[in-house]
Protein backbone atom coordinates (compact mmCIF):
# COMPACT_ATOMS: atom_id res chain seq x y z
CA UNK A 1 0.00 0.00 0.00
CA UNK A 2 2.92 2.44 -0.69
CA UNK A 3 0.97 4.65 -2.40
CA UNK A 4 -0.60 5.66 0.91
CA UNK A 5 2.47 6.71 1.93
CA UNK A 6 2.90 10.46 3.76
CA UNK A 7 6.20 12.11 3.40
CA UNK A 8 7.17 14.46 5.98
CA UNK A 9 10.43 16.76 5.76
CA UNK A 10 13.47 15.88 8.09
CA UNK A 11 16.14 18.61 7.27
CA UNK A 12 17.35 20.09 4.57
CA UNK A 13 16.49 17.50 1.23
CA UNK A 14 15.69 14.94 3.86
CA UNK A 15 12.19 13.68 4.03
CA UNK A 16 10.98 10.46 6.07
CA UNK A 17 7.50 8.44 5.40
CA UNK A 18 4.49 7.55 7.55
CA UNK A 19 2.77 4.84 6.68
CA UNK A 20 -1.01 3.96 7.28
CA UNK A 21 -1.70 0.30 7.15
CA UNK A 22 -3.88 -2.08 8.16
CA UNK A 23 -1.64 -5.13 9.59
CA UNK A 24 2.41 -5.08 10.46
CA UNK A 25 2.89 -7.12 7.04
CA UNK A 26 4.49 -4.66 5.18
CA UNK A 27 6.96 -3.49 8.17
CA UNK A 28 9.91 -5.50 7.04
CA UNK A 29 9.85 -3.69 3.66
CA UNK A 30 9.05 -0.48 4.96
CA UNK A 31 12.31 -0.45 6.77
CA UNK A 32 14.22 -2.14 3.59
CA UNK A 33 12.70 0.54 1.59
CA UNK A 34 14.46 3.38 3.74
CA UNK A 35 17.99 1.72 3.17
CA UNK A 36 17.84 0.29 7.11
CA UNK A 37 17.89 -3.69 6.50
CA UNK A 38 20.75 -5.39 8.11
CA UNK A 39 21.11 -3.12 11.39
CA UNK A 40 20.59 -3.97 15.00
CA UNK A 41 16.99 -3.22 16.08
CA UNK A 42 15.96 -2.48 19.64
CA UNK A 43 12.40 -2.58 20.14
CA UNK A 44 11.38 -0.60 22.84
CA UNK A 45 7.56 -0.80 24.63
CA UNK A 46 5.73 -0.78 27.83
CA UNK A 47 4.50 -4.20 29.27
CA UNK A 48 0.84 -3.65 28.20
CA UNK A 49 1.73 -3.01 24.18
CA UNK A 50 4.41 -5.22 24.31
CA UNK A 51 2.54 -8.48 25.10
CA UNK A 52 0.03 -8.04 22.26
CA UNK A 53 2.25 -6.60 19.75
CA UNK A 54 6.47 -6.97 20.13
CA UNK A 55 5.99 -10.76 18.52
CA UNK A 56 4.69 -9.54 15.30
CA UNK A 57 6.68 -6.63 15.47
CA UNK A 58 9.82 -8.71 16.05
CA UNK A 59 9.65 -11.44 13.17
CA UNK A 60 8.85 -8.90 10.49
CA UNK A 61 12.19 -7.14 11.78
CA UNK A 62 13.85 -10.76 11.55
CA UNK A 63 13.00 -11.01 7.58
CA UNK A 64 15.63 -8.23 7.26
CA UNK A 65 17.85 -8.18 10.43
CA UNK A 66 19.82 -11.30 12.39
CA UNK A 67 20.04 -9.32 15.20
CA UNK A 68 16.61 -8.01 16.91
CA UNK A 69 15.99 -7.58 21.15
CA UNK A 70 13.90 -5.84 23.45
CA UNK A 71 13.21 -3.43 26.13
CA UNK A 72 10.22 -3.51 28.20
CA UNK A 73 9.32 -1.16 30.39
CA UNK A 74 6.34 -0.90 32.94
CA UNK A 75 3.43 0.90 31.51
CA UNK A 76 2.52 4.63 32.63
CA UNK A 77 2.95 7.96 32.67
CA UNK A 78 5.04 8.09 35.75
CA UNK A 79 7.99 5.43 34.10
CA UNK A 80 8.62 8.15 31.33
CA UNK A 81 11.46 9.46 33.33
CA UNK A 82 15.41 9.72 33.50
CA UNK A 83 15.38 6.42 35.41
CA UNK A 84 13.98 4.61 32.34
CA UNK A 85 16.24 6.34 30.01
CA UNK A 86 18.98 5.11 32.24
CA UNK A 87 17.93 1.20 32.21
CA UNK A 88 17.84 1.37 28.25
CA UNK A 89 21.24 3.15 28.11
CA UNK A 90 22.67 -0.04 30.17
CA UNK A 91 20.89 -2.44 27.99
CA UNK A 92 22.05 -0.60 25.04
CA UNK A 93 25.77 -0.50 26.25
CA UNK A 94 25.58 -4.21 27.45
CA UNK A 95 24.25 -5.02 24.19
CA UNK A 96 27.00 -3.40 22.36
CA UNK A 97 24.79 -1.33 20.42
CA UNK A 98 26.64 1.24 18.30
CA UNK A 99 26.28 4.21 16.29
CA UNK A 100 24.20 1.66 13.71
CA UNK A 101 21.80 0.69 15.61
CA UNK A 102 18.04 1.61 15.26
CA UNK A 103 15.74 2.04 18.12
CA UNK A 104 12.20 1.14 17.57
CA UNK A 105 9.60 2.92 19.33
CA UNK A 106 6.32 0.42 20.02
CA UNK A 107 3.61 2.26 21.79
CA UNK A 108 1.97 5.33 22.79
CA UNK A 109 2.95 8.23 23.24
CA UNK A 110 4.79 7.46 26.68
CA UNK A 111 6.86 4.74 24.51
CA UNK A 112 7.31 7.18 21.69
CA UNK A 113 9.07 10.63 23.88
CA UNK A 114 11.37 7.97 25.54
CA UNK A 115 12.26 6.02 22.86
CA UNK A 116 13.09 9.17 21.08
CA UNK A 117 15.16 10.92 23.87
CA UNK A 118 16.59 8.05 24.15
CA UNK A 119 17.71 7.79 20.48
CA UNK A 120 18.72 11.58 20.19
CA UNK A 121 21.21 11.39 22.67
CA UNK A 122 22.47 7.70 23.21
CA UNK A 123 26.15 8.02 21.09
CA UNK A 124 24.96 11.96 20.56
CA UNK A 125 22.54 10.64 18.16
CA UNK A 126 21.44 7.47 16.45
CA UNK A 127 18.49 6.54 14.31
CA UNK A 128 14.77 5.46 15.58
CA UNK A 129 11.82 4.31 14.16
CA UNK A 130 8.00 4.76 15.67
CA UNK A 131 5.41 2.25 15.75
CA UNK A 132 2.14 4.42 17.19
CA UNK A 133 -0.38 1.93 18.94
CA UNK A 134 -2.49 4.85 20.35
CA UNK A 135 -4.67 7.30 18.07
CA UNK A 136 -3.15 10.10 20.05
CA UNK A 137 0.62 9.10 19.15
CA UNK A 138 -0.25 8.04 15.59
CA UNK A 139 -1.75 11.52 15.31
CA UNK A 140 0.10 13.82 17.33
CA UNK A 141 3.92 12.20 18.27
CA UNK A 142 4.62 10.97 14.72
CA UNK A 143 4.52 14.28 13.69
CA UNK A 144 6.95 17.29 14.98
CA UNK A 145 9.75 15.69 16.48
CA UNK A 146 9.43 16.49 19.68
CA UNK A 147 10.95 13.98 22.22
CA UNK A 148 11.58 14.01 26.11
CA UNK A 149 10.93 12.37 29.28
CA UNK A 150 9.55 13.98 32.91
CA UNK A 151 11.68 15.65 35.50
CA UNK A 152 9.84 15.25 38.73
CA UNK A 153 6.55 16.71 38.79
CA UNK A 154 7.46 18.42 35.59
CA UNK A 155 6.25 16.98 32.39
CA UNK A 156 7.71 16.91 29.11
CA UNK A 157 10.97 19.27 31.36
CA UNK A 158 13.74 17.67 29.78
CA UNK A 159 13.90 16.54 25.70
CA UNK A 160 15.38 17.23 22.18
CA UNK A 161 14.49 17.60 18.73
CA UNK A 162 14.87 14.38 17.03
CA UNK A 163 13.13 13.17 14.19
CA UNK A 164 12.19 9.41 13.27
CA UNK A 165 13.48 7.47 10.34
CA UNK A 166 10.24 5.66 9.24
CA UNK A 167 6.76 6.06 11.17
CA UNK A 168 5.00 2.81 10.19
CA UNK A 169 1.35 2.85 12.14
CA UNK A 170 -0.29 -0.53 12.06
CA UNK A 171 -3.96 1.75 12.50
CA UNK A 172 -5.95 -1.77 13.56
CA UNK A 173 -3.76 -1.29 17.02
CA UNK A 174 -6.66 0.90 18.38
CA UNK A 175 -8.82 -2.10 18.05
CA UNK A 176 -7.30 -2.79 21.89
CA UNK A 177 -7.06 0.24 23.34
CA UNK A 178 -9.15 1.11 26.23
CA UNK A 179 -11.89 3.45 24.59
CA UNK A 180 -10.71 6.03 26.89
CA UNK A 181 -7.33 6.44 25.25
CA UNK A 182 -9.23 6.07 22.25
CA UNK A 183 -11.43 9.73 23.17
CA UNK A 184 -8.34 11.30 23.39
CA UNK A 185 -6.99 10.94 20.22
CA UNK A 186 -10.34 12.49 18.95
CA UNK A 187 -9.27 15.49 21.27
CA UNK A 188 -6.58 16.26 19.55
CA UNK A 189 -7.85 15.41 16.58
CA UNK A 190 -10.69 17.91 16.69
CA UNK A 191 -7.98 20.38 17.53
CA UNK A 192 -6.02 19.78 14.38
CA UNK A 193 -9.12 20.31 12.23
CA UNK A 194 -10.68 23.62 14.24
CA UNK A 195 -6.93 25.17 14.03
CA UNK A 196 -6.66 25.34 10.38
CA UNK A 197 -9.36 22.95 7.95
CA UNK A 198 -12.95 23.60 8.46
CA UNK A 199 -13.99 20.96 6.42
CA UNK A 200 -11.88 18.64 8.44
CA UNK A 201 -13.54 19.12 11.37
CA UNK A 202 -17.02 18.43 9.36
CA UNK A 203 -15.76 15.48 7.94
CA UNK A 204 -14.98 14.19 11.68
CA UNK A 205 -17.78 14.74 13.68
CA UNK A 206 -20.19 14.13 10.16
CA UNK A 207 -18.66 10.14 10.21
CA UNK A 208 -18.43 9.71 13.77
CA UNK A 209 -20.50 6.57 13.64
CA UNK A 210 -18.03 4.99 11.33
CA UNK A 211 -14.90 6.60 13.25
CA UNK A 212 -16.10 5.28 16.39
CA UNK A 213 -16.59 1.80 14.98
CA UNK A 214 -12.80 2.15 14.12
CA UNK A 215 -13.98 1.16 10.73
CA UNK A 216 -10.11 1.36 8.77
CA UNK A 217 -10.79 3.25 5.55
CA UNK A 218 -12.27 5.56 7.24
CA UNK A 219 -9.43 6.13 10.40
CA UNK A 220 -7.06 5.91 7.91
CA UNK A 221 -8.54 8.73 6.13
CA UNK A 222 -8.58 10.59 8.98
CA UNK A 223 -5.48 9.85 10.76
CA UNK A 224 -3.75 11.19 7.02
CA UNK A 225 -5.52 13.97 7.02
CA UNK A 226 -4.55 14.92 10.75
CA UNK A 227 -0.62 14.36 10.01
CA UNK A 228 -0.75 16.23 6.83
CA UNK A 229 -2.32 19.06 8.64
CA UNK A 230 0.42 19.03 11.31
CA UNK A 231 3.33 18.17 9.10
CA UNK A 232 2.37 21.28 7.06
CA UNK A 233 2.44 24.12 10.25
CA UNK A 234 5.61 21.85 11.13
CA UNK A 235 7.23 22.56 8.16
CA UNK A 236 6.27 26.36 8.32
CA UNK A 237 7.62 26.53 11.58
CA UNK A 238 10.15 23.64 13.13
CA UNK A 239 10.86 25.48 16.27
CA UNK A 240 8.00 26.94 17.45
CA UNK A 241 8.97 30.66 16.82
CA UNK A 242 5.13 31.40 15.51
CA UNK A 243 2.47 29.44 13.82
CA UNK A 244 3.20 26.12 15.18
CA UNK A 245 1.80 27.95 18.36
CA UNK A 246 -1.40 27.01 17.16
CA UNK A 247 -1.15 23.49 18.13
CA UNK A 248 -1.44 24.73 21.60
CA UNK A 249 -5.32 25.08 20.86
CA UNK A 250 -6.85 24.10 23.54
CA UNK A 251 -4.00 23.39 25.63
CA UNK A 252 -3.57 27.03 27.68
CA UNK A 253 -6.57 25.79 29.86
CA UNK A 254 -6.67 22.59 29.40
CA UNK A 255 -2.70 22.24 30.80
CA UNK A 256 -4.19 24.30 33.50
CA UNK A 257 -6.79 21.46 34.40
CA UNK A 258 -4.68 18.58 33.78
CA UNK A 259 -2.12 19.94 36.35
CA UNK A 260 -4.87 20.80 39.15
CA UNK A 261 -6.94 17.35 38.66
CA UNK A 262 -3.10 16.08 39.06
CA UNK A 263 -3.85 14.26 36.17
CA UNK A 264 -6.34 12.17 37.11
CA UNK A 265 -8.18 13.56 33.53
CA UNK A 266 -6.46 12.22 30.55
CA UNK A 267 -4.54 14.48 28.38
CA UNK A 268 -6.92 14.60 25.28
CA UNK A 269 -9.62 15.09 28.21
CA UNK A 270 -8.18 18.01 28.89
CA UNK A 271 -7.77 19.47 26.09
CA UNK A 272 -11.47 18.99 25.24
CA UNK A 273 -12.19 20.95 27.93
CA UNK A 274 -9.84 23.52 27.01
CA UNK A 275 -11.35 23.11 23.38
CA UNK A 276 -14.46 24.65 25.13
CA UNK A 277 -12.90 27.45 26.90
CA UNK A 278 -11.13 28.67 23.76
CA UNK A 279 -14.46 28.69 22.09
CA UNK A 280 -16.52 30.30 24.61
CA UNK A 281 -13.56 33.21 24.59
CA UNK A 282 -14.26 33.29 20.90
CA UNK A 283 -17.42 33.84 21.43
CA UNK A 284 -17.58 36.48 23.74
CA UNK A 285 -15.17 38.56 21.00
CA UNK A 286 -17.52 37.62 18.18
CA UNK A 287 -15.38 36.03 16.77
CA UNK A 288 -17.31 32.42 16.74
CA UNK A 289 -21.21 32.64 16.27
CA UNK A 290 -23.51 30.79 19.07
CA UNK A 291 -24.13 28.07 16.75
CA UNK A 292 -20.31 27.42 15.81
CA UNK A 293 -19.71 27.31 19.92
CA UNK A 294 -22.58 25.48 20.09
CA UNK A 295 -21.08 22.84 17.14
CA UNK A 296 -17.43 22.64 18.65
CA UNK A 297 -19.32 21.56 21.65
CA UNK A 298 -21.17 18.92 20.14
CA UNK A 299 -18.39 17.87 18.39
CA UNK A 300 -16.61 16.96 21.42
CA UNK A 301 -19.63 15.48 22.97
CA UNK A 302 -19.96 13.09 20.10
CA UNK A 303 -16.67 11.81 21.03
CA UNK A 304 -17.68 11.35 24.44
CA UNK A 305 -15.09 14.18 25.67
CA UNK A 306 -15.80 15.88 28.57
CA UNK A 307 -17.36 19.48 28.51
CA UNK A 308 -16.84 20.59 31.98
CA UNK A 309 -14.79 19.67 34.96
CA UNK A 310 -15.81 18.99 38.49
CA UNK A 311 -14.11 20.15 41.55
CA UNK A 312 -11.88 22.82 40.62
CA UNK A 313 -12.13 26.79 41.81
CA UNK A 314 -12.10 29.62 39.58
CA UNK A 315 -9.22 31.36 40.88
CA UNK A 316 -7.15 28.28 41.10
CA UNK A 317 -7.76 27.30 37.37
CA UNK A 318 -6.83 30.86 35.88
CA UNK A 319 -3.57 31.02 38.43
CA UNK A 320 -3.04 27.56 37.27
CA UNK A 321 -3.32 28.99 33.85
CA UNK A 322 -1.02 31.82 33.74
CA UNK A 323 1.77 29.84 34.97
CA UNK A 324 1.89 27.79 31.94
CA UNK A 325 5.12 28.03 30.40
CA UNK A 326 3.59 29.49 26.87
CA UNK A 327 3.51 32.86 28.59
CA UNK A 328 4.96 35.60 25.84
CA UNK A 329 6.80 38.43 28.05
CA UNK A 330 4.07 37.93 31.09
CA UNK A 331 0.76 37.40 28.95
CA UNK A 332 -0.48 34.54 28.20
CA UNK A 333 -0.45 33.49 24.85
CA UNK A 334 -3.67 31.96 24.25
CA UNK A 335 -4.91 30.37 20.59
CA UNK A 336 -8.12 32.18 20.06
CA UNK A 337 -10.83 30.68 16.80
CA UNK A 338 -11.61 32.75 13.91
CA UNK A 339 -14.56 30.82 13.00
CA UNK A 340 -14.24 27.15 12.65
CA UNK A 341 -11.26 26.20 10.77
CA UNK A 342 -9.11 29.59 11.37
CA UNK A 343 -7.09 30.39 14.41
CA UNK A 344 -4.89 32.64 15.52
CA UNK A 345 -2.43 33.97 18.48
CA UNK A 346 -3.64 36.20 21.15
CA UNK A 347 -1.69 37.89 24.13
CA UNK A 348 -4.46 40.22 25.11
CA UNK A 349 -6.14 38.09 26.84
CA UNK A 350 -7.78 40.01 29.82
CA UNK A 351 -8.31 38.07 33.54
CA UNK A 352 -11.84 39.02 33.42
CA UNK A 353 -12.34 37.42 29.93
CA UNK A 354 -10.49 34.34 30.66
CA UNK A 355 -12.27 34.25 34.00
CA UNK A 356 -15.74 33.95 31.94
CA UNK A 357 -14.42 31.12 29.59
CA UNK A 358 -13.03 29.21 33.39
CA UNK A 359 -16.69 29.59 34.69
CA UNK A 360 -18.04 27.84 31.33
CA UNK A 361 -16.11 24.65 31.84
CA UNK A 362 -16.25 24.34 35.63
CA UNK A 363 -19.41 22.23 36.37
P1 LIG B 1 -0.55 8.40 24.70
O1 LIG B 1 0.38 9.41 25.30
O2 LIG B 1 -0.34 8.20 23.27
O3 LIG B 1 -1.97 8.51 25.14
P2 LIG B 1 0.37 6.21 26.42
O4 LIG B 1 1.70 5.72 26.04
O5 LIG B 1 0.19 6.95 27.69
O6 LIG B 1 -0.11 7.01 25.19
O7 LIG B 1 -0.68 5.03 26.32
C1 LIG B 1 -1.91 5.04 26.95
C2 LIG B 1 -2.15 3.68 27.59
O8 LIG B 1 -2.58 2.73 26.60
C3 LIG B 1 -0.94 3.06 28.22
O9 LIG B 1 -1.36 2.37 29.37
C4 LIG B 1 -0.42 2.09 27.18
O10 LIG B 1 0.32 1.06 27.75
C5 LIG B 1 -1.70 1.60 26.57
N1 LIG B 1 -1.66 1.21 25.15
C6 LIG B 1 -0.99 1.82 24.15
N2 LIG B 1 -1.30 1.30 22.97
C7 LIG B 1 -2.17 0.29 23.20
C8 LIG B 1 -2.87 -0.63 22.37
N3 LIG B 1 -2.78 -0.58 21.04
N4 LIG B 1 -3.68 -1.53 22.97
C9 LIG B 1 -3.82 -1.55 24.32
N5 LIG B 1 -3.22 -0.68 25.15
C10 LIG B 1 -2.41 0.22 24.60
ZN1 LIG C 1 -1.77 17.73 23.27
Amino acid sequence: MTEQRLLVKREGDFHYPIYFEKDFSGLAQAVKDEGLAGRRFCIVSDTNVAPIYADKVEESLKEISAEVFSFVFEAGERNKNLDTVQELYRILIEEGMDRKGILVALGGGVVGDLTGFCAATYLRGIDFIQVPTTLLAQVDSSVGGKTGVDFQQYKNMVGAFHQPRLVYMNMSTVETLPPKEFTCGMGEILKTGLICDGEFFRFVTGNADEIKKLDLSMLSKMIRRCCEIKAGVVERDPKEQGERALLNLGHTVGHAVEKLKDFRLLHGQCVGIGLVAAAYLSLTRGLLTQEEYEEIRKGCALYELPLVVEGLKEQDVLAATKKDKKMDQGRIKFILMDGIGKSFIDNTVSDEELLAAVREILA
